[in-house]
């Protein structure tokens, strides 16, 4: 079971705890990051990739319980 989520920490009702709580979110990379990162390498922009592995604008966002650290939802791009 998984939250529908946005981008930035949001308020939510965890599923396990089932408490009201402002979620805590960490950018994941997801396999669209490593489809980006394959073609900027082979569009000889390999320099780049490492930005694009630590800008968020690439990553999906997960979202967890801040008082039971479960894992709430994904906020995907
Ligand atoms: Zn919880």
């Amino acid at each position: 079971m998984s939250v529908v989520v946005g981008p930035e920490s949001s308020r939510v009702i965890c599923p396990t705890c089932n408490l009201e709580v402002m979620s805590s979110t960490e950018g994941k990379s997801s396999t669209r990051t490593h489809l980006i990162a394959l073609l900027l390498c082979a569009l000889a922009c390999w320099p780049c990739v490492p930005f694009l592995y630590c800008t968020d604008c690439a990553r999906n966002v997960e979202h967890t319980c801040p008082e039971c650290h479960n894992y709430i939802g994904t906020y995907e791009r």
